[in-house]
């Protein structure tokens, strides 16, 4: 910008003009450039294989198995009911599940401030989808520079070939992937059936499509970018962090000066460092960032910098580590904490939300009793005469197990049920009931009087649930 400051020499007042020297278009998007990342194993890229594969198995098998006689986990949306293993989260125990979130975030936050970002390297589905989908990749097109070279390629038949087949393949680990997320939401064994005779419910359809598309697009084409600009994660977690917690870092005064060098043994006297600046730490890099610029909010832990780096230092045979896990105040020389208030603090608050949730659950009711009082008018009168009030009560029973429950009632006025015998109600069911209750009208000059239902299971009568409700009658002043 420059500047012109004209003075007015009469009246003394500043006029300032701004001229812009030079007018700059800024584009706000920037656009994405292709990653091909290299191919590379080492040590971490074997845990990582070791921690993926269970989580994919696991999420792949876990709907066909069974429970039971039910699937063991099993997201029953019309019924209201959550199905995880042996646990049946009802309605009423929705504020369990919430615990339940609360409790795996902060244990998020703990490992975090720990270990830095291990979830993203290691086990978020993001990153282990995108690696299988990278898989299939190096399978159908080849190493990184034979995929750069397809790129540039004009179409050819080899071409289509190549990508017909990555792309189908994508679409059907989308497929499958998204097929699995709805069976955790509808039988899936009743599902496959519907879908093999082309009988599929329209709403399962359009589910399955939508996920297989997300996974197909997310895994497939964003990549990086879901990591970068998506995920809320990625942007706080560096609050998580503190001098102590465990990144991947380049180790700059040890790498520093960088630069190739023609023997491996006198670079010292050469005046250079260990980094070769061969750039294969960045070519692994699926977030596509130079690691040696220091920790970046891409860096998502995966540790392929470490094995790259590791390979070329045993091939130079200088010492293993110049990226590695360390923390900022070991850089610095500092003394390492891993014991720290604030690791401390969320340790604590996960294990009293873990002890809080066990109780509620060890001691959460096992039968639910609903009484609904008839809404259409307070009381009506029988035909000989009697008081009536009509209620419909339910007994859920959360059990994993068919149970036989007596209903009775409290009540200080002498209020009568009829004999309800023993009520059946298999596991996991509602049965609901037409009760009606009676008073003589002599006993009517109370117009509301307390009642208490109660509800117990034949074989564990020690475990009750009441119920209040009312009874109206006429009154003294009828
Ligand atoms: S892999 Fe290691 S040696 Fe090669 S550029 Fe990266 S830091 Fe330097
Ligand atoms: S810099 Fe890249 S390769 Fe290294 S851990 Fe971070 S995301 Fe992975």
């Amino acid at each position: 910008m420059s500047e012109r400051s004209p003075k007015d020499k009469d009246n003394s007042v500043q006029v300032l003009e701004f001229v812009p020297a030079e007018v700059a278009e800024i584009d706000l998007y920037q656009k994405r450039e292709k990653i091909y990342t290299r191919k590379i194993e080492g040590f971490f890229q074997r845990i990582r294989l070791y921690t993926g594969w269970p989580l994919l198995i696991g999420y792949f098998v876990l709907p066909w198995l069974n429970w039971g006689d039910r699937q063991s986990v099993l997201f029953d949306l019309p019924e209201r009911k959550f199905h995880i293993l042996w646990m049946t989260f009802w309605p009423q125990d929705m504020s369990m599940l919430a615990w339940l979130l609360i409790i795996a975030a902060f244990a998020l936050f703990a490992v975090t401030n720990l270990a830095g970002r291990v979830w993203c390297g290691y086990t978020c589905p993001q990153t282990v989808w995108t690696a299988m989908f990278m898989w299939i990749e190096q399978k159908t097109e080849g190493s990184r520079n034979q995929r750069i070279k397809l790129d540039q390629q004009p179409w050819s038949f080899d071409k289509f070939r190549k990508k017909f087949l990555k792309h189908s393949m994508w679409l059907g680990l989308a497929f499958f992937t998204g097929f699995t997320f709805v069976g955790y939401f509808t039988p899936i064994v009743g599902m496959t059936i519907d879908l093999a005779q082309l009988s599929i419910h329209p709403m399962a359809a359009f589910w399955i499509g939508f996920f297989t598309l997300a996974t197909y697009g997310n895994a497939g084409w964003m990549r990086e970018q879901v990591c970068k600009y998506m995920c809320p994660y990625a942007r706080f977690q560096s609050a998580m962090f503190d001098p102590d917690t465990l990144i991947i870092s380049y180790d700059k005064a040890r790498g520093e000066p960088r630069g190739s060098r023609k023997h491996a043994d006198d670079h010292q006297q050469q005046g250079l460092g260990d980094c070769i600046d061969c750039q294969l730490c960045v070519q692994v890099c699926p977030t596509g960032i130079d690691i040696r610029n220091g920790l970046q909010y891409e860096c998502i832990g995966c540790a392929l910098c470490i094995d790259a780096c590791d390979s070329v230092m045993d091939k130079m045979h200088y010492p293993r580590g110049l990226i590695r896990y360390t923390t900022e105040n070991a850089l610095k020389g500092k003394k390492l904490h891993i014991i720290r208030p604030r690791l401390v603090g969320y340790i604590v608050a996960v294990a009293l939300m873990v002890s809080f949730l066990g109780y509620r659950m060890a001691t959460r009711d096992s039968i639910v009793l609903s009484v609904l009082r008839d809404r259409q008018a307070l009381y009506y009168t029988t035909d000989s005469g009697q008081i009536e009030n009509r209620y419909t009560v339910k007994i859920a029973n959360k059990t994993e197990t068919n149970h036989k429950y007596r209903l009775s009632l409290n009540s200080s006025a002498p209020i009568q049920m009829p004999e309800q015998g023993a009520i059946t109600v298999s596991s996991g069911e509602v049965r609901e009931l037409n009760i009606r209750l009676t008073l003589a009208p002599e006993y009517s000059e109370q117009a509301a009087n307390s009642v208490q239902f109660k509800v117990y299971a034949e074989s564990e009568p020690e475990k009750s649930v009441t119920v209040d409700s009312k009874f109206f009658a006429p009154g003294s002043g009828h």
